[in-house]
Protein backbone atom coordinates (compact mmCIF):
# COMPACT_ATOMS: atom_id res chain seq x y z
CA UNK A 1 0.00 0.00 0.00
CA UNK A 2 1.59 3.17 -1.26
CA UNK A 3 0.00 5.52 1.17
CA UNK A 4 -1.07 4.90 4.83
CA UNK A 5 -4.69 4.76 5.64
CA UNK A 6 -6.83 7.71 4.98
CA UNK A 7 -8.38 9.58 7.81
CA UNK A 8 -11.29 11.96 8.35
CA UNK A 9 -9.98 15.59 8.40
CA UNK A 10 -12.16 17.13 11.34
CA UNK A 11 -11.92 20.39 13.29
CA UNK A 12 -8.27 21.05 11.37
CA UNK A 13 -6.56 17.06 12.48
CA UNK A 14 -6.85 13.79 10.96
CA UNK A 15 -8.77 11.59 12.54
CA UNK A 16 -9.72 8.01 12.37
CA UNK A 17 -12.87 6.87 11.72
CA UNK A 18 -15.35 5.35 14.57
CA UNK A 19 -16.02 2.61 12.03
CA UNK A 20 -13.46 -0.38 11.06
CA UNK A 21 -15.38 -0.73 7.58
CA UNK A 22 -12.67 0.09 4.97
CA UNK A 23 -12.30 0.13 1.06
CA UNK A 24 -9.10 -0.47 -0.77
CA UNK A 25 -8.50 2.19 -3.19
CA UNK A 26 -7.01 0.86 -6.46
CA UNK A 27 -5.41 3.43 -8.83
CA UNK A 28 -6.69 2.52 -11.95
CA UNK A 29 -3.74 3.16 -14.11
CA UNK A 30 -1.78 -0.23 -12.94
CA UNK A 31 -4.03 -1.58 -10.76
CA UNK A 32 -2.17 -1.04 -7.40
CA UNK A 33 -3.52 -0.46 -3.92
CA UNK A 34 -2.81 3.53 -2.59
CA UNK A 35 -4.48 2.64 0.24
CA UNK A 36 -7.72 2.27 2.02
CA UNK A 37 -10.90 4.79 2.99
CA UNK A 38 -13.08 4.51 5.97
CA UNK A 39 -16.38 3.97 5.62
CA UNK A 40 -17.43 6.67 7.81
CA UNK A 41 -20.89 6.73 10.95
CA UNK A 42 -22.94 8.78 11.70
CA UNK A 43 -20.86 9.91 14.64
CA UNK A 44 -17.99 10.43 12.72
CA UNK A 45 -20.51 13.14 10.64
CA UNK A 46 -21.48 14.42 14.15
CA UNK A 47 -18.33 15.13 15.12
CA UNK A 48 -17.24 16.98 12.37
CA UNK A 49 -20.81 19.32 11.94
CA UNK A 50 -19.67 20.42 15.60
CA UNK A 51 -16.53 21.57 14.81
CA UNK A 52 -18.15 23.49 11.75
CA UNK A 53 -20.88 24.89 14.12
CA UNK A 54 -18.59 26.08 16.52
CA UNK A 55 -16.09 27.39 13.70
CA UNK A 56 -19.31 29.23 12.28
CA UNK A 57 -19.89 31.67 14.71
CA UNK A 58 -16.78 33.19 14.26
CA UNK A 59 -15.97 32.82 11.18
CA UNK A 60 -19.39 33.72 9.26
CA UNK A 61 -18.38 37.23 11.85
CA UNK A 62 -15.13 37.92 9.80
CA UNK A 63 -15.54 40.67 7.10
CA UNK A 64 -15.91 38.66 3.62
CA UNK A 65 -12.87 41.27 2.70
CA UNK A 66 -10.69 39.33 5.45
CA UNK A 67 -12.01 35.54 4.41
CA UNK A 68 -10.84 36.21 0.79
CA UNK A 69 -7.15 36.40 2.23
CA UNK A 70 -7.22 32.88 2.86
CA UNK A 71 -7.94 32.03 -0.53
CA UNK A 72 -5.66 34.19 -2.39
CA UNK A 73 -3.31 32.23 0.03
CA UNK A 74 -4.93 28.91 -1.02
CA UNK A 75 -4.48 29.81 -4.75
CA UNK A 76 -0.92 30.61 -4.34
CA UNK A 77 -0.42 27.17 -2.47
CA UNK A 78 -2.48 25.35 -5.54
CA UNK A 79 0.00 26.58 -8.12
CA UNK A 80 2.98 25.82 -5.78
CA UNK A 81 2.09 22.08 -5.34
CA UNK A 82 0.54 22.07 -9.21
CA UNK A 83 2.46 19.15 -10.01
CA UNK A 84 2.09 17.39 -6.90
CA UNK A 85 -1.45 17.45 -6.91
CA UNK A 86 -1.87 16.22 -10.65
CA UNK A 87 -0.04 13.71 -10.01
CA UNK A 88 -2.11 12.33 -7.23
CA UNK A 89 -5.00 13.00 -9.02
CA UNK A 90 -3.71 11.53 -11.89
CA UNK A 91 -3.40 7.61 -9.68
CA UNK A 92 -6.41 7.62 -8.12
CA UNK A 93 -8.36 8.57 -11.11
CA UNK A 94 -6.58 7.36 -14.03
CA UNK A 95 -6.86 10.74 -16.20
CA UNK A 96 -3.36 11.68 -17.99
CA UNK A 97 -1.06 13.82 -16.27
CA UNK A 98 -2.13 16.73 -18.79
CA UNK A 99 -5.40 16.53 -17.92
CA UNK A 100 -4.74 16.69 -14.47
CA UNK A 101 -2.36 19.70 -14.31
CA UNK A 102 -5.24 21.34 -16.37
CA UNK A 103 -8.02 20.04 -13.70
CA UNK A 104 -5.60 21.71 -11.00
CA UNK A 105 -5.24 24.72 -13.34
CA UNK A 106 -8.94 24.94 -13.22
CA UNK A 107 -8.76 24.90 -8.86
CA UNK A 108 -6.81 27.98 -9.54
CA UNK A 109 -9.07 29.74 -11.89
CA UNK A 110 -12.55 28.55 -9.02
CA UNK A 111 -10.09 29.76 -6.34
CA UNK A 112 -9.75 33.14 -8.35
CA UNK A 113 -13.28 33.60 -8.61
CA UNK A 114 -13.69 33.11 -5.07
CA UNK A 115 -11.10 35.98 -4.36
CA UNK A 116 -13.20 38.56 -6.30
CA UNK A 117 -16.67 37.82 -4.08
CA UNK A 118 -16.19 40.97 -1.96
CA UNK A 119 -16.54 42.81 -4.71
CA UNK A 120 -19.75 40.61 -6.34
CA UNK A 121 -21.32 40.49 -2.74
CA UNK A 122 -22.03 44.74 -1.69
CA UNK A 123 -25.74 44.07 -1.40
CA UNK A 124 -28.14 47.27 -2.29
CA UNK A 125 -28.98 50.26 -0.45
CA UNK A 126 -31.93 52.85 -1.43
CA UNK A 127 -34.03 55.48 0.34
CA UNK A 128 -37.52 54.09 -0.01
CA UNK A 129 -39.72 56.54 1.16
CA UNK A 130 -38.50 60.14 3.07
CA UNK A 131 -35.55 59.12 5.27
CA UNK A 132 -36.33 55.63 5.38
CA UNK A 133 -33.61 53.44 3.80
CA UNK A 134 -33.43 49.81 3.10
CA UNK A 135 -30.58 47.59 2.38
CA UNK A 136 -29.85 44.29 1.46
CA UNK A 137 -26.69 41.80 2.51
CA UNK A 138 -25.68 38.15 1.87
CA UNK A 139 -25.49 36.28 5.00
CA UNK A 140 -24.17 32.62 4.99
CA UNK A 141 -26.64 29.67 5.75
CA UNK A 142 -24.09 28.03 8.38
CA UNK A 143 -23.09 24.13 7.91
CA UNK A 144 -22.86 23.14 4.54
CA UNK A 145 -22.68 19.77 2.52
CA UNK A 146 -20.57 19.39 -0.34
CA UNK A 147 -20.93 15.56 -1.84
CA UNK A 148 -18.89 14.80 -4.91
CA UNK A 149 -18.20 12.51 -7.64
CA UNK A 150 -15.37 10.26 -8.42
CA UNK A 151 -14.48 11.86 -11.95
CA UNK A 152 -12.72 15.53 -10.97
CA UNK A 153 -11.14 14.45 -7.64
CA UNK A 154 -9.74 17.99 -7.52
CA UNK A 155 -11.90 20.30 -9.55
CA UNK A 156 -15.71 18.73 -8.44
CA UNK A 157 -14.86 20.01 -4.46
CA UNK A 158 -13.23 23.55 -5.67
CA UNK A 159 -16.21 24.12 -7.45
CA UNK A 160 -17.72 24.10 -3.69
CA UNK A 161 -15.31 24.79 -1.43
CA UNK A 162 -13.79 28.27 -2.20
CA UNK A 163 -17.35 29.96 -2.81
CA UNK A 164 -18.90 28.18 -0.19
CA UNK A 165 -16.23 28.96 2.60
CA UNK A 166 -15.40 32.78 1.50
CA UNK A 167 -19.21 33.41 1.76
CA UNK A 168 -19.00 32.57 5.42
CA UNK A 169 -20.26 28.93 5.41
CA UNK A 170 -18.40 26.14 7.56
CA UNK A 171 -18.10 22.95 4.88
CA UNK A 172 -18.19 18.99 5.35
CA UNK A 173 -16.88 17.36 2.06
CA UNK A 174 -17.94 14.11 1.22
CA UNK A 175 -14.79 12.71 -1.07
CA UNK A 176 -15.60 9.75 -3.58
CA UNK A 177 -14.49 6.44 -1.92
CA UNK A 178 -12.90 6.00 -5.57
CA UNK A 179 -10.91 8.97 -5.02
CA UNK A 180 -10.36 10.17 -1.41
CA UNK A 181 -6.75 10.91 -1.45
CA UNK A 182 -6.74 14.24 -2.92
CA UNK A 183 -9.24 16.03 -0.55
CA UNK A 184 -6.69 15.34 2.43
CA UNK A 185 -4.33 17.61 0.18
CA UNK A 186 -6.72 20.40 -0.65
CA UNK A 187 -7.25 19.95 3.48
CA UNK A 188 -3.57 20.38 4.41
CA UNK A 189 -3.49 23.17 1.83
CA UNK A 190 -6.40 24.93 3.72
CA UNK A 191 -5.13 24.81 6.71
CA UNK A 192 -1.48 26.02 5.54
CA UNK A 193 -3.38 28.79 4.03
CA UNK A 194 -4.58 29.85 7.27
CA UNK A 195 -7.99 28.76 7.29
CA UNK A 196 -9.47 28.21 11.24
CA UNK A 197 -9.65 24.59 12.39
CA UNK A 198 -13.73 23.50 11.75
CA UNK A 199 -14.32 25.70 8.78
CA UNK A 200 -13.54 22.65 6.42
CA UNK A 201 -13.89 19.33 6.81
CA UNK A 202 -13.71 15.84 5.25
CA UNK A 203 -15.76 13.07 6.06
CA UNK A 204 -15.35 9.86 3.90
CA UNK A 205 -17.59 7.30 3.27
CA UNK A 206 -20.98 5.81 1.24
CA UNK A 207 -24.82 5.50 1.28
CA UNK A 208 -24.65 5.30 4.86
CA UNK A 209 -22.84 9.15 5.62
CA UNK A 210 -24.34 10.58 2.20
CA UNK A 211 -27.91 9.39 3.90
CA UNK A 212 -26.63 10.92 7.63
CA UNK A 213 -26.08 14.42 5.63
CA UNK A 214 -29.41 14.53 4.42
CA UNK A 215 -30.78 13.31 7.72
CA UNK A 216 -28.62 16.01 9.74
CA UNK A 217 -30.87 18.94 11.78
CA UNK A 218 -27.24 20.66 11.58
CA UNK A 219 -26.82 21.07 8.12
CA UNK A 220 -28.43 23.82 6.03
CA UNK A 221 -27.33 23.09 2.70
CA UNK A 222 -26.22 20.35 0.59
CA UNK A 223 -24.67 20.36 -2.79
CA UNK A 224 -24.40 16.84 -4.65
CA UNK A 225 -22.80 15.86 -7.73
CA UNK A 226 -22.64 12.82 -9.66
CA UNK A 227 -24.99 10.20 -11.34
CA UNK A 228 -28.68 11.54 -11.77
CA UNK A 229 -29.85 7.87 -9.54
CA UNK A 230 -27.95 9.59 -6.84
CA UNK A 231 -28.91 13.02 -7.29
CA UNK A 232 -32.71 12.14 -7.71
CA UNK A 233 -32.52 10.28 -4.35
CA UNK A 234 -29.89 12.96 -2.43
CA UNK A 235 -32.04 16.16 -4.06
CA UNK A 236 -35.59 14.18 -2.43
CA UNK A 237 -34.19 13.42 0.78
CA UNK A 238 -32.05 16.40 1.61
CA UNK A 239 -35.27 18.70 0.78
CA UNK A 240 -37.75 16.36 2.48
CA UNK A 241 -35.11 17.54 5.90
CA UNK A 242 -36.38 21.17 4.29
CA UNK A 243 -32.30 22.08 3.57
CA UNK A 244 -31.79 23.69 0.66
CA UNK A 245 -30.31 21.14 -2.13
CA UNK A 246 -28.72 21.74 -5.54
CA UNK A 247 -28.20 18.57 -7.06
CA UNK A 248 -26.10 18.19 -10.19
CA UNK A 249 -26.28 14.54 -12.56
CA UNK A 250 -25.48 12.92 -15.34
CA UNK A 251 -25.32 13.56 -19.05
CA UNK A 252 -26.03 12.92 -22.61
CA UNK A 253 -24.70 15.46 -24.88
CA UNK A 254 -25.55 15.94 -28.20
CA UNK A 255 -23.25 17.35 -31.02
CA UNK A 256 -24.54 18.36 -34.11
CA UNK A 257 -22.56 18.06 -36.97
CA UNK A 258 -24.09 20.01 -40.38
CA UNK A 259 -22.42 19.79 -43.97
CA UNK A 260 -20.85 22.91 -43.63
CA UNK A 261 -18.87 22.65 -40.64
CA UNK A 262 -15.07 23.12 -40.96
CA UNK A 263 -14.06 19.52 -41.24
CA UNK A 264 -10.68 19.30 -39.35
CA UNK A 265 -11.13 21.86 -36.56
CA UNK A 266 -14.66 19.30 -35.56
CA UNK A 267 -13.23 15.89 -36.11
CA UNK A 268 -10.84 17.24 -33.56
CA UNK A 269 -12.99 18.82 -31.37
CA UNK A 270 -15.14 15.74 -31.48
CA UNK A 271 -12.47 13.67 -30.53
CA UNK A 272 -11.35 15.47 -27.78
CA UNK A 273 -14.87 15.88 -26.25
CA UNK A 274 -15.57 12.10 -26.46
CA UNK A 275 -12.22 11.15 -25.11
CA UNK A 276 -11.15 13.82 -22.67
CA UNK A 277 -10.70 11.99 -19.46
CA UNK A 278 -11.33 8.92 -21.13
CA UNK A 279 -15.32 10.02 -21.77
CA UNK A 280 -15.84 10.53 -18.06
CA UNK A 281 -17.08 14.13 -17.87
CA UNK A 282 -20.41 14.85 -16.94
CA UNK A 283 -19.68 17.84 -20.32
CA UNK A 284 -18.11 14.77 -22.65
CA UNK A 285 -19.95 14.24 -26.24
CA UNK A 286 -21.65 11.16 -25.90
CA UNK A 287 -23.55 11.58 -28.98
CA UNK A 288 -23.73 12.82 -32.31
CA UNK A 289 -26.10 13.79 -34.88
CA UNK A 290 -24.73 14.45 -38.37
CA UNK A 291 -27.20 15.96 -40.54
CA UNK A 292 -27.21 15.12 -44.02
CA UNK A 293 -23.75 14.08 -45.53
CA UNK A 294 -20.79 14.70 -43.22
CA UNK A 295 -19.02 11.64 -44.37
CA UNK A 296 -15.95 13.35 -44.82
CA UNK A 297 -15.89 14.75 -41.42
CA UNK A 298 -16.98 11.41 -39.65
CA UNK A 299 -13.94 9.85 -42.22
CA UNK A 300 -12.07 12.76 -39.69
CA UNK A 301 -13.02 11.84 -36.89
CA UNK A 302 -11.98 8.09 -37.21
CA UNK A 303 -8.50 9.56 -38.28
CA UNK A 304 -8.88 11.71 -34.76
CA UNK A 305 -9.77 8.94 -32.80
CA UNK A 306 -6.92 6.54 -33.73
CA UNK A 307 -4.67 9.01 -32.68
CA UNK A 308 -5.54 8.80 -29.24
CA UNK A 309 -3.57 6.06 -27.75
CA UNK A 310 -4.34 4.44 -24.08
CA UNK A 311 -1.70 4.29 -21.75
CA UNK A 312 -0.43 7.75 -23.71
CA UNK A 313 -2.66 10.39 -24.66
CA UNK A 314 -5.74 8.66 -23.37
CA UNK A 315 -6.33 7.53 -19.63
CA UNK A 316 -7.63 4.96 -17.91
CA UNK A 317 -11.75 4.73 -16.92
CA UNK A 318 -12.00 4.27 -13.23
CA UNK A 319 -12.26 0.67 -12.64
CA UNK A 320 -13.02 -3.13 -14.44
CA UNK A 321 -16.74 -2.87 -13.81
CA UNK A 322 -16.43 0.93 -15.39
CA UNK A 323 -14.61 -0.93 -18.35
CA UNK A 324 -16.46 -3.89 -18.85
CA UNK A 325 -19.84 -2.07 -18.85
CA UNK A 326 -18.66 0.55 -21.31
CA UNK A 327 -17.53 -2.56 -23.88
CA UNK A 328 -21.12 -4.06 -23.43
CA UNK A 329 -22.26 -0.94 -24.32
CA UNK A 330 -20.28 -0.81 -27.92
CA UNK A 331 -21.35 -4.95 -28.14
CA UNK A 332 -24.86 -4.54 -27.89
CA UNK A 333 -25.26 -1.67 -30.30
CA UNK A 334 -22.77 -3.35 -32.67
CA UNK A 335 -25.41 -6.62 -32.24
CA UNK A 336 -28.28 -4.02 -32.73
CA UNK A 337 -26.72 -3.63 -36.17
CA UNK A 338 -24.57 0.01 -35.60
CA UNK A 339 -21.03 -0.05 -37.42
CA UNK A 340 -18.29 0.02 -35.36
CA UNK A 341 -15.47 2.37 -37.31
CA UNK A 342 -13.13 2.36 -34.53
CA UNK A 343 -12.91 0.07 -31.51
CA UNK A 344 -11.31 0.32 -27.95
CA UNK A 345 -12.37 -2.84 -26.69
CA UNK A 346 -9.95 -5.76 -25.06
CA UNK A 347 -7.36 -2.82 -25.40
CA UNK A 348 -4.02 -3.60 -23.58
CA UNK A 349 -1.38 -1.21 -22.47
CA UNK A 350 2.08 -2.53 -22.22
CA UNK A 351 3.35 -2.26 -18.28
CA UNK A 352 0.13 -1.64 -17.10
CA UNK A 353 -2.04 -4.36 -18.04
CA UNK A 354 -3.92 -4.31 -14.59
CA UNK A 355 -4.89 -0.91 -15.87
CA UNK A 356 -8.69 -0.54 -16.74
CA UNK A 357 -8.29 0.87 -20.19
CA UNK A 358 -10.90 1.61 -23.10
CA UNK A 359 -9.40 2.78 -26.41
CA UNK A 360 -11.53 5.58 -28.26
CA UNK A 361 -14.61 3.78 -29.87
CA UNK A 362 -16.21 5.79 -32.45
CA UNK A 363 -19.78 3.79 -33.39
CA UNK A 364 -21.84 4.65 -36.96
CA UNK A 365 -25.61 4.09 -37.85
CA UNK A 366 -26.69 4.10 -34.32
CA UNK A 367 -30.27 4.45 -33.98
CA UNK A 368 -31.69 6.97 -31.72
CA UNK A 369 -33.48 3.86 -29.32
CA UNK A 370 -30.60 1.99 -28.77
CA UNK A 371 -29.29 2.42 -25.43
CA UNK A 372 -25.80 3.63 -26.36
CA UNK A 373 -28.04 6.60 -27.84
CA UNK A 374 -30.09 7.43 -24.98
CA UNK A 375 -27.88 6.21 -21.83
CA UNK A 376 -24.88 7.85 -19.87
CA UNK A 377 -21.84 5.61 -21.33
CA UNK A 378 -19.02 7.09 -19.32
CA UNK A 379 -16.36 6.39 -21.28
CA UNK A 380 -14.59 7.33 -24.69
CA UNK A 381 -17.35 6.27 -27.08
CA UNK A 382 -19.09 8.47 -29.30
CA UNK A 383 -22.53 7.31 -31.10
CA UNK A 384 -23.29 8.78 -34.61
CA UNK A 385 -26.77 8.89 -35.44
CA UNK A 386 -27.89 10.43 -38.73
CA UNK A 387 -30.70 12.43 -40.04
CA UNK A 388 -31.41 14.59 -43.06
CA UNK A 389 -32.79 17.61 -41.39
CA UNK A 390 -32.00 20.01 -38.35
CA UNK A 391 -35.57 19.38 -36.81
CA UNK A 392 -35.03 15.76 -36.89
CA UNK A 393 -31.59 16.60 -34.77
CA UNK A 394 -33.25 18.81 -32.37
CA UNK A 395 -36.03 16.37 -31.63
CA UNK A 396 -33.31 13.49 -30.80
CA UNK A 397 -31.55 16.13 -28.37
CA UNK A 398 -34.81 17.07 -27.07
CA UNK A 399 -36.36 13.75 -26.42
CA UNK A 400 -33.59 12.35 -24.23
CA UNK A 401 -33.54 13.26 -20.25
CA UNK A 402 -30.62 14.80 -19.70
CA UNK A 403 -29.77 18.27 -20.49
CA UNK A 404 -26.53 19.52 -19.61
CA UNK A 405 -24.43 20.26 -22.57
CA UNK A 406 -25.41 20.28 -26.62
CA UNK A 407 -23.09 21.78 -29.56
CA UNK A 408 -23.63 22.72 -32.89
CA UNK A 409 -21.14 22.69 -35.77
CA UNK A 410 -21.87 24.99 -38.35
CA UNK A 411 -20.10 27.66 -40.57
CA UNK A 412 -23.86 29.36 -40.80
CA UNK A 413 -24.86 31.90 -37.77
CA UNK A 414 -28.24 31.28 -39.11
CA UNK A 415 -28.13 27.47 -38.57
CA UNK A 416 -26.90 27.66 -34.96
CA UNK A 417 -28.91 30.42 -34.00
CA UNK A 418 -31.75 28.25 -34.53
CA UNK A 419 -30.48 25.11 -32.77
CA UNK A 420 -28.98 27.65 -29.98
CA UNK A 421 -32.46 28.52 -29.16
CA UNK A 422 -33.67 25.40 -29.39
CA UNK A 423 -31.65 22.67 -27.77
CA UNK A 424 -32.70 21.65 -24.63
CA UNK A 425 -29.77 21.85 -22.79
CA UNK A 426 -28.37 24.04 -19.99
CA UNK A 427 -24.97 24.88 -21.82
CA UNK A 428 -24.61 24.89 -25.40
CA UNK A 429 -21.46 25.53 -27.43
CA UNK A 430 -20.85 26.88 -31.02
CA UNK A 431 -18.06 24.83 -32.80
CA UNK A 432 -16.90 24.09 -29.35
CA UNK A 433 -17.05 20.29 -28.38
CA UNK A 434 -16.66 21.02 -24.35
CA UNK A 435 -18.82 24.25 -23.61
CA UNK A 436 -17.97 24.58 -20.39
CA UNK A 437 -18.77 28.35 -18.79
CA UNK A 438 -15.79 29.85 -17.42
CA UNK A 439 -15.70 32.14 -14.28
CA UNK A 440 -17.92 34.18 -13.49
CA UNK A 441 -20.46 32.58 -15.89
CA UNK A 442 -22.19 29.54 -13.73
CA UNK A 443 -22.22 25.83 -14.53
CA UNK A 444 -25.19 24.33 -14.60
CA UNK A 445 -27.18 21.84 -16.82
CA UNK A 446 -31.21 21.61 -17.19
CA UNK A 447 -33.67 18.82 -16.51
CA UNK A 448 -32.42 15.63 -15.26
CA UNK A 449 -29.02 16.97 -15.36
CA UNK A 450 -29.61 19.10 -12.48
CA UNK A 451 -32.40 19.57 -9.60
CA UNK A 452 -32.65 22.48 -7.87
CA UNK A 453 -32.51 26.46 -8.48
CA UNK A 454 -29.37 28.34 -9.66
CA UNK A 455 -25.93 27.00 -10.21
CA UNK A 456 -23.47 25.38 -8.89
CA UNK A 457 -20.56 27.93 -9.51
CA UNK A 458 -19.70 31.57 -10.57
CA UNK A 459 -22.19 34.43 -9.65
CA UNK A 460 -25.09 31.84 -9.31
CA UNK A 461 -23.49 30.06 -6.30
CA UNK A 462 -24.15 33.14 -4.34
CA UNK A 463 -27.24 32.63 -3.68
CA UNK A 464 -26.85 28.99 -3.05
CA UNK A 465 -24.80 29.76 -0.63
CA UNK A 466 -26.24 32.40 1.27
CA UNK A 467 -29.60 34.02 2.45
CA UNK A 468 -30.81 37.74 1.95
CA UNK A 469 -30.85 39.43 4.78
CA UNK A 470 -33.33 42.50 4.06
CA UNK A 471 -33.28 45.87 6.58
CA UNK A 472 -35.29 48.62 7.05
CA UNK A 473 -33.72 51.76 8.61
CA UNK A 474 -34.64 55.15 9.93
CA UNK A 475 -32.91 57.72 11.89
CA UNK A 476 -34.79 60.59 11.88
CA UNK A 477 -37.97 61.81 12.94
CA UNK A 478 -38.60 63.83 10.14
CA UNK A 479 -39.12 60.70 8.23
CA UNK A 480 -42.79 60.82 9.47
CA UNK A 481 -45.31 57.44 9.73
CA UNK A 482 -46.92 56.30 6.65
CA UNK A 483 -48.58 53.25 5.71
CA UNK A 484 -45.22 51.45 6.06
CA UNK A 485 -44.07 52.46 9.38
P1 LIG B 1 -22.23 8.57 -8.13
O1 LIG B 1 -23.59 9.14 -8.21
O2 LIG B 1 -22.08 7.10 -8.12
O3 LIG B 1 -21.51 9.07 -6.77
C1 LIG B 1 -21.50 10.43 -6.41
C2 LIG B 1 -21.44 10.52 -4.89
O4 LIG B 1 -22.59 9.88 -4.34
C3 LIG B 1 -20.22 9.84 -4.30
O5 LIG B 1 -19.69 10.65 -3.28
C4 LIG B 1 -20.78 8.54 -3.76
O6 LIG B 1 -20.10 8.09 -2.60
C5 LIG B 1 -22.21 8.87 -3.43
N1 LIG B 1 -23.12 7.72 -3.60
C6 LIG B 1 -22.97 6.68 -4.46
N2 LIG B 1 -24.02 5.83 -4.35
C7 LIG B 1 -24.84 6.35 -3.42
C8 LIG B 1 -26.09 5.94 -2.87
N3 LIG B 1 -26.68 4.82 -3.26
N4 LIG B 1 -26.65 6.72 -1.94
C9 LIG B 1 -26.06 7.85 -1.53
N5 LIG B 1 -24.87 8.27 -2.01
C10 LIG B 1 -24.27 7.54 -2.94
O7 LIG B 1 -21.37 9.24 -9.29
P2 LIG B 1 -19.88 8.89 -9.74
O8 LIG B 1 -19.88 7.57 -10.41
O9 LIG B 1 -18.93 9.13 -8.62
O10 LIG B 1 -19.63 10.05 -10.81
C11 LIG B 1 -20.01 9.96 -12.14
C12 LIG B 1 -21.34 10.63 -12.39
O11 LIG B 1 -21.28 11.99 -11.97
C13 LIG B 1 -21.70 10.69 -13.88
O12 LIG B 1 -23.07 10.40 -14.01
C14 LIG B 1 -21.41 12.13 -14.27
O13 LIG B 1 -22.15 12.62 -15.36
C15 LIG B 1 -21.79 12.83 -13.00
N6 LIG B 1 -21.19 14.14 -12.92
C16 LIG B 1 -22.01 15.21 -13.16
C17 LIG B 1 -21.49 16.48 -13.15
C18 LIG B 1 -22.37 17.66 -13.43
O14 LIG B 1 -21.91 18.78 -13.32
N7 LIG B 1 -23.63 17.50 -13.81
C19 LIG B 1 -20.12 16.69 -12.88
C20 LIG B 1 -19.32 15.58 -12.64
C21 LIG B 1 -19.88 14.30 -12.66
Amino acid sequence: MKYSPIRNFINGQFTPSSSDRTLDVISPVDGTQLSTVPMSTSDDLDAAVKAAKAAFSSWSRTPIKERVQVFFRYKTLLEKHLDELAALCSEENGKTLGESIAEIEKCIELTEFATSLPQLVTGEVLEVSKGVECRTEHVPLGVVASIVPFNFPAMVPNWTIPNAIALGNCMILKPSEKVPLCSGRLAELLKEAGLPDGVFNVVHGDVEIVEAICDHPKIEAVSFVGSTKIARIVYQRATQHFKRCLALGGAKNHLMVLPDAIPGMTAQNVAASMSGCAGQRCMAASAMVAVGDVDPIIEKICEEARKIVPGKNLGAVINKESKDRIERYITEAEAQGAKVLVDGRNVKVEGFEKGTYVGPTVIDWVKPDMAVATEEIFGPVISIMRTKTVDEALAIENANPYGNAASVFTQNGGAARYIMERASAGMIGVNVGVPVPREPFSFGGWNESKFGVGDITGKSSIEFWTKLKKSTTKWSAEAGVNWMS
